[in-house]
């Protein structure tokens, strides 16, 4: 395998973009023709993001191999194209869960087990592992150099590049060049003493990407060249953007792609294809008009928690040529009766997927609204229950319909799955179990119902979607719902699970079990938010 490895830190601060910064790299290293994959390893000592508040560390994105991820491989996906999977993330607690029931299985024969070798080693395992024909892997660490949990990952990564050689392994590091407006001059020091930092860990970077909110003068290169022990060429600018999709194209012409080839020997002096992002790009910036989008859900405070989400109806909108404006509203404001008002105007409706009963009847009354009003609605996951409920309660005959994930009900339309298949494998669940990764995760397929809208949508009988849900709507009350109007339009192979529901009277009303956000690219914006951009295009023609 030759496989070669370029390992991401980040220094200064966080939030510095290191995930787009590396997949940015991907899509660039794929520009040039070459393979690629992207790891991040989270230094936390969570065994995986999934039991975590959206609202702390942002989005849990899903695989199609059922993992619960950091949302940086959201970004790795968007800008690759690459499907991820549960190789490609990994932990402090996953790492120490192995070595721990290693330890107790007796594999380390009386060895005393430490950081060093024990936790490095099964680091640097997970690093290699999973890996085929790729040219490029891009190893991004998560958190700032400094930190405590960061050190077995820097030392294995330090042992790493050292065991595959220069040939093979190249440090990227990510800095930030803070602008002092009374000095009115952007200041090197931060970034020459966060290389120290990873040079006491034994880490010389190569190269350097320095976040700045301006260009950076020709003697600060130079000067933050020379105190880092780096050549000028390989200090890269990389400065404050519009859109994360121009992140490409300026990396390109800062030379990062160049100087990363070049490092390796690989550079051959031709220019990258890179007209997919300059397309997108143009398309962003130029649109041909806007629609205005409200999405009633419970983590609005923090945007991360709903990435995926933004980015794909941002990618409807690059579809449709259109600027998608959000409305991020906390549903708990519908709760009274006036609030809906707020919504009034707005070109579609987005109820995303959500967790626990706080909040749900003002999502119940959003959806309500959308209905009566006959507004396009696009329900995921728990929006798509919250739209059963309404249905049923209103139109059904279920007065007191509601879920079972807000106890115990004679009414629970909406109920915890115990029992369903994954392929040909039947998957058991307990009431009161454990909760990390053990919901109904990752890729299944779904049955369209021909002649229905989402079957027109897709232009597919059988779909594949991921999915990240305990509760489901229940079969058995399928009489009183299609009573209420809603059709099952897509099912699961089996027929058990209803995975889909539109509604016959209704411009544009569809609710999914699954998270189509999370395969949507801006190269190739998913169907369903393609098509739900549109309708609400049609929608601010009629307000
Ligand atoms: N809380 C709901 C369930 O577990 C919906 C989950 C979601 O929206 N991802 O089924």
């Amino acid at each position: 395998m030759t496989t070669r490895f370029i390992f991401v830190t980040g220094g200064v601060v966080s939030s510095l973009g290191k995930g787009i910064a590396a997949s940015a790299l991907g899509s660039l290293l794929q520009a040039s023709g070459y393979k690629v994959r992207l790891r991040k390893l989270d230094p936390y000592l969570n065994v995986d993001p999934g039991t975590m508040s959206p609202t702390q560390h942002g989005e849990v994105y899903v695989t199609d191999d059922g993992a619960e991820t950091d949302l940086d491989l959201g970004h790795y996906e968007r800008f690759t194209g690459v499907a991820t999977r549960q190789s490609d993330n990994v932990t402090t607690g996953r790492i120490y869960s192995t070595v721990i029931a290693k330890e107790r299985r007796g594999d380390y024969l009386g060895a005393t087990v430490q950081v060093i070798p024990h936790v490095t080693d099964a680091i640097k395992e997970f690093i290699r592992a999973d890996l085929t024909d790729e040219d490029f892997c891009i190893c991004e660490i998560g958190g700032t150099v400094g930190d405590i949990e960061s050190l077995p990952f820097l030392e294995a990564i330090r042992q790493l590049g050292n065991e595959l050689g220069e040939e093979r392994s190249l440090f990227v590091h990510v800095t930030l060049l803070p602008y002092i407006k009374t000095a009115g001059e952007l200041k090197t020091k931060p970034t020459q003493h966060s290389v120290k930092e990873l040079l006491s860990v034994g880490i010389q970077p190569q190269i350097l990407l320095c976040r700045s909110d301006r260009p950076i003068p020709e003697a600060e290169r130079r000067k933050i060249g020379l105190f880092c022990n780096i050549k000028q060429e390989r200090v890269i600018a990389a400065l404050d953007v519009d859109t994360i999709y121009v992140v490409p194209t300026n990396y390109h012409e800062q030379g990062f792609d160049e100087q990363v080839l070049r490092y390796f020997g690989l550079y051959d002096g031709k220019t990258p294809d890179l007209s997919r992002w300059q397309n997108i790009v143009a398309r962003m910036r130029e649109p041909e008009g806007e629609v205005n989008i409200a999405i009633v859900g419970k983590y609005t405070a923090l945007l991360d928690s709903y990435k995926s989400l933004n980015e794909a109806l941002i990618h409807g909108g690059i579809a449709n040529k259109m600027r998608v404006n959000l409305q991020w509203i906390d549903s708990e404001v519908f709760e009274r009766e006036d609030a809906v008002q707020q919504l009034e105007g707005v070109h579609g409706i987005l109820v995303p997927g959500g967790f626990g009963e706080r909040g749900t009847e003002g999502k119940i009354r959003a959806a309500q609204f959308a209905r009566e009003r006959k507004i396009p609605y696009f329900g995921i996951c728990f929006g798509m229950q919250m739209a059963v409920i309404e249905a049923a309660r209103h139109l059904g005959g279920v007065p007191r319909a509601t879920s079972s994930e807000f106890g115990a009900s004679d009414q629970a339309v909406v109920g915890l799955m115990t029992e369903w298949m994954r392929g040909d494998q039947l998957e058991i669940r307990k009431q009161g179990g454990n909760l990390g990764g053990t919901m109904r995760l990752g890729a299944y397929a779904c049955d369209l119902l021909k002649g229905s809208k989402v079957h027109a949508i897709y232009g597919q009988d059988q779909i594949s979607e991921r999915h990240r849900h305990r509760y489901e709507v229940n079969i058995n009350y399928r009489e009183q719902l299609e009573k209420a109007g809603l059709v099952f339009c897509g099912l699961s192979p089996d027929g058990a699970l209803p995975e889909m529901v539109e509604r016959k009277d209704h411009p544009w009303f569809i609710g999914v079990q699954f998270h189509p956000e999370l395969k949507s690219k801006p190269f190739a914006p998913h169907p369903l938010f393609r098509s739900f951009i549109e309708a609400a295009l049609h929608q601010s023609r009629l307000v």
